[in-house]
């Protein structure tokens, strides 16, 4: 089946004269129309703001046509921060969602003026050990832990998941940032991952709605904001349906007028840190096809490897493969599209019925994904 594309092979033809393959390109046109959409269906909230997930897509230039749209950064390390600074992010319109947080990274953070988003209970003394005295506004990443449901059954683990705080240390928590001086808070979850249906955001509103309300009445804090974080999908695969933001902006404003506005909070800002669903579908990695190796299985290599695009040798991942130029024809060859490092996994696709292919430039549709090497992890003690 074929997925269009935003290049066509003319295009590439010009482009690879200037720059060599492999590449990663981006449609500068979708990733504005996206933007602006996002936007506009969540307008109906006063304070709605996107903090676009950095490890995404860690380029500056496309975080500063975010930048554009009234977006801001979600960052998770001190190099993310330091991204974020340099194109020209300050304070609030920076979100720190880190965890297992280095303590000159929460110093940076707070110095920059971004909002700290706690992964953790004890990371509140931690804090405030470093900084002397805690920020006045302060967000908790909330986990229920059990497992997270949606109509077409369940969707992911937040048990197993080792972020955030659980529902009693959220109060706790409150509890205790109150005491300490904090004045404004906002909850965080990210409960599940590519959700690729417009009732997840929808459903974990509902979700935090009801603890910010009950937050309020026991611990009696000033709910500033309510944190959708990320999790809304792309459909990686051809013929899969996209989400609707439109759709899912008005899903979520249908449950905070059910929920927040009759508890007198309707001046509760909704955010988000969408990622993938802000990039995903305006980035692609162009390779050519060097080789075909006709063994005990058909293998076209590629001038790209793992390193350009690890999530298929992470999780093998699915990745639309483009033959440019053979949109049109059927994919009746099934081949192995593989890179050249020396690890077995390095595979763009196994078993992917393609277009005939013969050293011709192709295109994979991606998303970037940042990811540390699973080297071995030795530990010491602090
Ligand atoms: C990865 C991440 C995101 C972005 O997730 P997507 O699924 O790409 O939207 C947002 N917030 C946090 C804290 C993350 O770790």
């Amino acid at each position: 089946m074929s997925k269009e594309t935003f290049v066509t092979k003319e295009m590439i033809e010009k482009v690879v004269k200037a720059y060599p393959t492999p590449f990663h390109i981006y449609d500068e046109k979708g990733i504005r129309e996206n933007a602006q959409a996002v936007k506009e269906a969540f307008s109906w909230n006063k304070g709605f703001k996107e903090y676009f997930a950095v490890k995404a897509t860690p380029n500056p230039y496309l975080i500063q046509i975010l930048k554009e749209y009234g977006c801001g950064c979600d960052c998770s390390s001190m190099t993310e921060l330091m991204l974020s600074k340099a194109v020209g992010m300050e304070g609030k319109d920076i979100m720190f969602s880190s965890n297992e947080t280095p303590a000159e990274e929460y110093a940076y953070a707070a110095k920059l003026g971004a909002i700290i988003n706690l992964d953790d209970i004890t990371h509140i003394d931690f804090l405030e050990g470093i900084l002397g005295k805690l920020p006045e506004t302060m967000s908790c990443r909330y986990n229920p832990g059990g497992v997270f449901t949606m109509s077409n059954g369940i969707m992911d683990n937040p048990g197993d998941s080792k972020y955030g705080f659980t529902k009693e240390q959220m109060f706790e928590g409150f509890r205790i940032l109150k005491l300490k001086g904090v004045k404004n808070f906002g909850i965080h979850a990210f409960l599940a991952s590519n959700t690729v249906t417009n009732e997840y955001y929808p459903l974990l509103a509902k979700q935090l709605f009801e603890l910010a309300v009950q937050l309020k009445k026991e611990t009696g804090v000033n709910i500033q904001f309510v944190n959708l974080s990320g999790g809304v999908g792309i459909p990686y695969q051809p013929g899969q349906d996209g989400n609707d933001i439109r759709a899912i902006g008005e899903g979520v404003r249908t449950v905070y007028e059910e929920v927040l506005e009759p508890a007198g909070m309707g001046d509760v800002s909704i955010y988000a840190e969408m990622g993938r669903f802000m990039m995903g579908p305006y980035g692609a990695l162009v390779t050519k096809a060097i080789h075909e190796k006709h063994t005990y299985k058909e293998y076209i290599g590629v001038d790209a490897c793992a390193v350009n695009l690890m999530r298929p040798a992470m999780y093998g991942a699915y990745h639309h493969i483009t033959v440019l130029g053979k949109e049109k024809e059927a994919c009746s060859y099934k081949y192995d599209v593989v890179g050249s490092l020396c690890e077995n996994n390095d595979k763009f696709a196994v078993d992917r019925m393609c277009q005939r292919l013969k050293r011709v430039t192709f295109c994979l549709s991606m998303i970037l994904v940042h990811t540390d090497f699973p080297w071995d992890i030795i530990i010491m003690e602090n």
